[in-house]
């Protein structure tokens, strides 16, 4: 593709960014001695700079997002065509594009049937917890109260949700937290936390419920746990580990959340991650690929039993759930989560990412065998990982800045990858690839290709 964008003023651009935007996640002493990066265009799986330098996405929009790729026409007009009919109603009312996504959303979803509308991975998961507590107030005399979530994940920026955070240096430094918040251990076979066990899945299930046991069954009310861990690494469940965690919730009555922001809408090649584990949830979340960027959605989908708590009560003015998100009402995000349902239905991109998702497994392996850098690969779908080591019999995990170099590298060569978030003390070592579902097989080759050098420069 030979698209050069042509932005006015380049340097008027970036000074003004420089002086006044202030990045997420971002360290900013950088941008004394470097120009801020400043995208401006994108069509499929490409991208342009301000400065006119071309990239091959293969994070989806850095936090993958973008599951149907960059430029697409459909999904705009849809967003047009909506916002010049309605652009807002509060979601206190129905809407036309907001009752026609959730029928579609639920018929993908049996045994769901409430979806909840709001804009952000973080907000959808705060309204799980807001009901949990609700439900422990109204109906369990105060008991199950307390959410458990897992080392590793993460559910987002809000307070709630960073309490909920199993990444300690996301969480650093903005607590107190509110209480009972419980964090269990992890599932990632490959750093086996169990090495006497004979069925890692069902030791590493088996923990949470240790965690169950010593805070009380009675107290807890939720579990929150990604289908496979995202930004902590690309933890992909052992064997066995969904099948336990499933009867121990059962067992001691206490709601399963699967938070699918990241694998929700095909990432995995299944519409939902916790579909392929044959999970059967009370919650869940999604965000991110409902409309691949092209407008803020995010969804909190549960089940009628959980909705029936919820319903009025004469004698209790507090019965129902009483919560707002203004820009839950904003039609944008429907109408564009339609269209992006449909084309990802009319264009078999699950089964796409089937195909190439084990295209690129196949091709890490292959670095694999040639890299000892790399000691482990796994993933699910077009979401997977590499994570490097400085040595492959201890497992030390690879220093941070040598990762980071690797991804470097391949910026330098145009081409976008991801790495463990920042956020895991001596564990930020892992590379992640979640390119957009569109993905060919040249796009894939030409990604595991600038690894590949990359990791020759770093490692030799
Ligand atoms: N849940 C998971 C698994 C995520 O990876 C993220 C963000 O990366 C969130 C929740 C939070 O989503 P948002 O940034 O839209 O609030």
């Amino acid at each position: 593709m030979n698209y050069v964008p042509k932005p006015n003023d380049i340097a008027g651009l970036i000074e003004a960014d420089r002086a006044h935007v202030w990045h997420h996640l971002s360290q900013h002493k950088q941008y004394e001695t470097v120009d801020p990066r400043i995208m401006i265009e994108g069509r499929g799986m490409r991208l342009w700079d301000a400065k006119g330098q071309e990239f091959l996405d293969a994070v989806s929009g850095g936090v993958w997002t973008v599951n149907v790729g960059y430029g697409r026409e459909s999904i705009a007009d849809a967003v047009r065509e909506q916002l010049v009919k309605l652009n807002y109603f509060a979601g206190s009312a129905g809407s036309e594009p907001g009752a026609r996504f959730a029928q579609k959303l639920i018929e993908k979803m049996p045994g769901l049937t409430r979806v909840y509308y709001s804009n952000s991975g973080s907000e959808a998961n705060e309204k799980v917890f807001k009901m949990v507590r609700q439900m422990a107030a109204r109906h369990h005399g105060g008991k199950k109260w307390k959410i458990l979530f897992r080392e590793r994940d993460y559910h987002g920026t809000t307070f709630g949700a960073l309490a909920a955070c199993g990444q300690p240096q996301r969480a650093a430094h903005y607590g107190p937290y509110p209480d009972g918040f419980i964090e269990v251990p992890h599932c990632l076979e490959y750093r086996n936390q169990y090495p006497d066990a004979a069925d890692y899945g069902l030791a590493a299930a088996n923990a949470i419920e240790d965690v169950i046991l010593r805070e009380g069954p009675d107290n807890i009310g939720l579990l929150c746990l990604e289908p496979v861990t995202a930004g902590g690494g690309v933890i992909t469940p052992p064997k066995g580990y969904w099948d336990r965690v499933q009867e121990i919730c059962k067992k001691y009555s206490i709601l399963l959340h699967i938070d699918e922001v990241v694998c929700g809408m095909g990432r995995t090649g299944a519409w939902f991650g916790y579909q392929q584990y044959g999970i059967k949830p009370d919650f869940v979340t999604m965000a991110k690929g409902v409309a691949s960027g092209y407008a803020a959605i995010s969804c909190t989908v549960t089940t009628e039993a959980v909705f029936d708590m919820f319903k009025d009560d004469p004698s209790d003015p507090l019965s129902y759930f009483r919560d707002i998100s203004t820009y839950g009402g904003c039609l944008a995000g429907p109408a564009a989560a339609l269209e992006n349902m449909r084309i990802l239905e009319d264009e078999d991109l699950l089964g796409n990412t089937t195909r190439m998702g084990e295209r690129m497994m196949a091709n890490l392996h292959n670095l694999m065998e040639r890299h000892r850098a790399i000691g482990d690969v796994r993933g699910a779908g077009l979401f997977c990982g590499a994570e490097l080591v400085a040595d492959r019999q201890t497992k030390e995990p690879m220093e941070e800045a040598k990762v980071a170099a690797v991804v470097a590298h391949c910026m330098k060569e145009g081409v976008i990858i991801g790495m463990t978030n920042r956020s895991l003390p001596g564990l930020n070592n892992t590379l992640c690839f979640s390119p957009a579902l569109i993905a060919t097989p040249d796009d894939i080759d030409q990604i595991t290709g600038a690894v590949d050098r990359a990791l020759t420069s770093v490692f030799g």
